[in-house]
């Protein structure tokens, strides 16, 4: 019965906005994106988080990859906003819009690297 009703909501959400959502309904985000998790969990995600460097131009590997704000593994991409060869991508969180990585004519820079800086990017 869950099942129908997600395709259900997220037939609505395409029909209704395609590509270029701004604004849907609470009900419909709690569909797309599931509920929040709680601080302590998030804290416990974060604690287990391996991070792995890799070497140039290699991204590093992230044994979980999620939002260290909260949680949320959805995130929209910009694409690159700069011209070939430059690179200028950023991966915001789909929920909260927090910068979750970023390339800037670099090898991928996933927030979850930065824990000493409190996973902020820029
Ligand atoms: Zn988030």
């Amino acid at each position: 019965m869950k099942q129908t009703n997600e395709m259900r909501h997220i037939r609505y959400f395409f029909y209704k906005h395609g590509a270029n959502a701004q604004q849907v309904s609470r009900k419909t985000k709690k569909y797309i994106l599931g509920p929040k998790m709680t601080k302590r969990a998030l804290k416990e995600r974060l604690s287990a988080v391996i991070v792995t460097k890799s070497k140039y131009p290699e991204p590093a590997d992230i044994s979980d990859e999620f939002c260290p704000n909260c949680g949320c593994e959805s995130s929209k991409t910009t694409g690159n906003m700069a011209e070939y060869p430059e690179v200028w991508v950023k991966e915001t969180c789909l929920r909260c819009g927090f910068l979750v990585g970023m390339a800037d004519n670099s090898s991928w820079d996933y927030a979850l690297e930065h824990p000493e800086e409190n996973y902020r990017l820029d």
